[in-house]
């Protein structure tokens, strides 16, 4: 992950904060912990960034979770259909466990790509 610093895939993968990449955003790092899911810091504790940028900032991240569902169906398909041969009902059925299995770590990509779609990296913040 050290390769991607400073770059926003590294804050989308690893769910730092987008401007500084220093911390997590998110107070439970495992995201199968359910019940803490959207548990997030108000602020960054480097550079004070401010996460939820408006109030309910984060229900558009319910667009990006469409776009990113749909990414992960088709690798599955790919992958149920064309590599390990599966029927079509197969596949449908690794489709749905897929997007089940994945749905935590879909809810926090996309929070972490919307989030990214507003804030930017900055490498000197934080360091005052
Ligand atoms: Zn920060």
């Amino acid at each position: 992950m050290k390769f991607f610093k400073g770059t926003k895939l590294y804050s989308i993968l690893t769910g730092t904060c987008p401007v500084c990449h220093k911390e997590s955003m998110y107070l439970e790092s495992n995201p199968y912990k359910l019940g803490r899911i959207f548990d997030m810091h108000e602020h960054c504790s480097h550079c004070g960034t401010k996460y939820k940028i408006e109030p309910s900032f984060f229900f558009g991240a319910m667009y990006v979770s469409y776009a990113v569902g749909i990414a992960f169906a088709v690798a599955a398909f790919i992958i149920a259909y064309f590599f390990l041969g599966g029927g079509l009902l197969t596949s449908f059925v690794v489709i749905i466990g897929t997007l089940v299995v994945f749905m935590p770590i879909i809810v926090r990509l996309s929070r972490n790509i919307w989030i990214n779609l507003f804030l930017h990296y900055k490498p000197n913040s934080g360091n005052n």
